[in-house]
């Protein structure tokens, strides 16, 4: 395969794979601004259009609203986790202390140590899954 080969079989990867994701977490609700932007972007890069009428004197423009929204959205900052009973987070843990006893492997949500007991035996089985 020669350069420009690989670079396509590559891109049309990215698009189907940001094509599933987006598709994924529109169905969880998530805001998935910034996969359909990159989404365009790649398209452009592709086909040289995003299909939706955008072609490639759009692709700054569209990598500008990209950078922008990610900065809305603080990337670059760890993602913090959540504990869905008392709202403590990585970053700001429970007066007394806490560590994960649950976590979510799809969202950065969890339970803290202070809050399982409340949640008892779901919790601990909860945890025994991982
Ligand atoms: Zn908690
Ligand atoms: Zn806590």
């Amino acid at each position: 395969m020669d350069e420009n080969t690989l670079m396509k079989a590559a891109l049309e990867e990215a698009e189907s794979e940001l094509c599933y994701v987006g598709h994924s977490l529109v169905h969880e609700g998530y805001d998935t601004a910034t996969i359909a932007l990159a989404l365009d972007l790649v398209r452009i890069a592709l086909w040289g259009g995003n299909g939706d009428g955008k072609g490639p004197e759009h692709f700054e423009a569209i990598q500008a609203a990209l950078k922008a929204k990610r900065e809305e959205e603080g990337y670059g900052e760890k993602l913090e986790r959540t504990c869905v009973a008392c709202g403590c987070t990585d970053s700001r843990a429970c007066p007394e202390g806490c560590h994960w006893v649950w976590l979510s492997t799809e969202k950065p949500v969890g339970i803290c140590s202070v809050c399982a007991p409340a949640f008892g035996a779901w919790a601990v089985g909860a945890k025994s899954h991982g």
